[in-house]
Formats: structure tokens, sequence, C-alpha cells
């Protein structure tokens, strides 16, 4: 499989790095505005490859080296600065997304490519891409919540003392500051959180829940006052992404979309089954009420997000 990251900063290069070592893919062809850094990029990966799979790493200098890829992961464009929110990002960004997408569309196979978006907003830079592309929207795929779902099991791994691997629990909607979080659809080995909670003694209160909540949506800006910018916990969740698609595993992932199953009308995160040809089906958990209104909210950010791009 040859996967194609555009934009080899920060992010395109853990994600490069992560996609590497799940010994999945045979090469990975690295583009960025700036050659010099997807070139370095590219001779540093080399070494690394050494030590791991037997992965090809090369940069090229304009989008024919493309040619061929399976998947084009798009990582390019402006991050968030401390006090910054995704959606600051949007103007910049929709212009970068304008400028990658025809050109990756020139050289790739317009009939079996996914794109694999990573660049925030998130959701909006998937309706834009998926728009630019023409492709069937489970081909243009964001990470979505991915992120934001490994955040929040990992926070109440803490709180419940169990493995983030035995925590069934999804973010949904916005990768944003209007996510949203069901409490009543997270389960642990198969048991609802609060039988959960009964049967270890271990308490949880609303406040307890709302902290969890807080934290979950906030840590991209707390990892980002502490180190700049976040790179590992994207990396490893679009190679992730990537190893679904690769292996055909027909995985529950909560990734973006533009989608029509649920009418949501904007690309958003719910439970979808990713497989070799993208997300294959979409679900949508029966919510409470409260979570019900947020998830409409959140759509409703995205379209008023999506309709200001200039
Ligand atoms: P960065 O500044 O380190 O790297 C961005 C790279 O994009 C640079 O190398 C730049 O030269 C390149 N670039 C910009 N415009 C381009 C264009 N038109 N064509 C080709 N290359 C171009 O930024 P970063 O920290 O790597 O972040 C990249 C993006 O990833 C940001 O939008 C950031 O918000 C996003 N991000 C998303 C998540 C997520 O969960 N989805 C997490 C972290 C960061």
């Amino acid at each position: 499989m040859k996967i194609a990251i555009i934009g080899v900063g920060t992010v395109g290069s853990a994600v490069a790095t992560a996609v590497k070592n799940t010994g999945c893919v045979h090469e990975i062809v690295l583009f960025d505005r700036d050659t010099i850094r997807a070139i370095a990029a590219a001779e540093d990966l080399g070494h690394a490859a050494t030590f791991g799979f037997d992965v090809k790493i090369n940069a090229v200098s304009n989008y024919r080296g493309i040619r061929g890829s399976d998947i084009v992961i798009i990582a390019a464009g402006a991050n968030q600065r401390v006090g910054e929110t995704r959606t600051d990002l949007l103007q910049k960004n929709a212009a970068v997304i304008s400028d990658i997408i025809p050109r990756v569309m020139q050289n790739v196979d317009a009939k079996s490519v996914k794109i694999i978006v990573v660049t925030n907003p998130l959701d909006v830079m998937v309706m834009l891409a998926q728009k630019i592309s023409g492709l069937a929207s489970g081909r243009v795929i964001g990470t979505g919540t991915m992120l934001d779902s490994a955040r929040l099991r990992t926070i109440l791994s803490r709180h419940l003392s169990v493995s983030t691997q035995s925590i069934d629990a999804y973010v949904l909607g916005e990768h944003g500051d209007s996510s949203v979080i069901d409490w009543a659809t997270i389960s642990i080995g198969g048991v609802a959180l609060d039988d959960f909670c009964r049967q270890t003694k271990i308490s949880l209160p609303l406040t307890t829940r709302r902290t969890i909540e807080h934290r979950t949506r906030n840590a991209a800006y707390e990892i980002i006052r502490g180190r700049g910018a976040t790179w590992d916990g994207i990396g490893a969740a679009a190679a992730d992404l990537v190893r679904c698609i690769a292996n055909n595993e027909n995985r529950v992932l909560t990734v973006s979309i533009m989608d029509g199953t649920h009418k949501t009308g904007v690309a958003m995160s719910l439970p979808r089954i990713v497989g070799a040809d993208g997300v294959i089906a979409s679900m949508m958990p029966r919510l409470t009420p409260g979570a019900g209104t947020e998830l409409r909210r959140s759509g409703k950010i995205i379209r008023k997000n999506f309709d200001a791009i200039k």
C-alpha cells in the first residue's frame, strides 16, 4: 500500500512515523510546499525505517510523485497557537484545502483513492475536501473525534482503574469545542457505566463528569500550552485509521464524513464502520434528549462555519 502525506510539519511527520510503524504500508511519499522540509523529514524517517518495517520513504517535489497512492493524508495548514480555537484557522486552512485537493485529484485514481483529512477545523475541512474532490462521501474521511474518544477513554481509565481497551466510550459531533459526550452510552466490558460504578463502588458524581467532559474537550489547549502543539495522539489516530483501511478491518471508529445517512447535513463524527472502501456504514446511537440537542447544536456550528468560508 502506498500512502501520500501532504504537509509534513509537526503533525504530518508524526503521522508518517506512526503509519510507518503499522507495518501495513510499503511506501510513504511526503509532499510539502516547503520542499526542503519534506526532504529533511524523508531523510530522518528513512533512517528510522532501517530499525523497523522496511518502508520506502521519499520526499516528492510535485504532485506527480503521489501517483499510485491508495490513501492521501492531508496534514497541511496552520495550527492553533496558544489562545486560538480550531475555528480561528478556518479561512487560512480553507485556502490550503482548496489549493491541495484539485492537485491531488489530478494524480490519483478517483475510483479507489481514500483521502484522510487531519487539518483543522476538521469537520469543515472534510466538507470542503469532499465537495472539491467530488469523491463519494465515505472516501473523504476526517480523523474526527477518534482522538477525542481516546482522550475520554484515557481520563475514564484513570478514574475507573480499568484499561482503556475495556472502555467503550465515544465522543460525537464536532472535533472541537461543541463535541458531545453521552454518558448513557458508555460501557465497560459490556456493563453500562452506572451499573459498573455501582458494582465496583466507584463514585462518579455529576461534578466529576463535568470535569471529565471539560478535560476531554480542552486536552488540546492544555497540550499546546505545555509543548506548543499536539502531534503524538493525532499521529497514532491517523495511523490507526490507515491500518483499519489497509487491513479491511471493518472496525467502528468515530470518524467524520459528509453524512447522508443520518441527515445531519454536515460532516461530523458518529460511530462508523471503516474498511477497505472507507466508511461503509454509519450508526446513530440512541442518545438521551440532552445529548441529542447538543449533537444538533454541534451540527449547526459546523454548518455555520462551512457557510462562512469566503
Ligand atoms: P505545522 O505548521 O507544523 O505544519 C504545517 C505544514 O503544512 C507546514 O510544513 C507547511 O509548509 C505545510 N503547508 C501549508 N500549506 C500548504 C500547502 N498549500 N501545500 C502543502 N503544504 C502546505 O502545523 P502542524 O502542527 O503540523 O498542524 C497541521 C494541521 O493539523 C493544523 O491544521 C492543525 O490544527 C491540525 N491538527 C489536527 C489534529 C486533529 O485531531 N485533527 C490534531 C493536531 C493538529
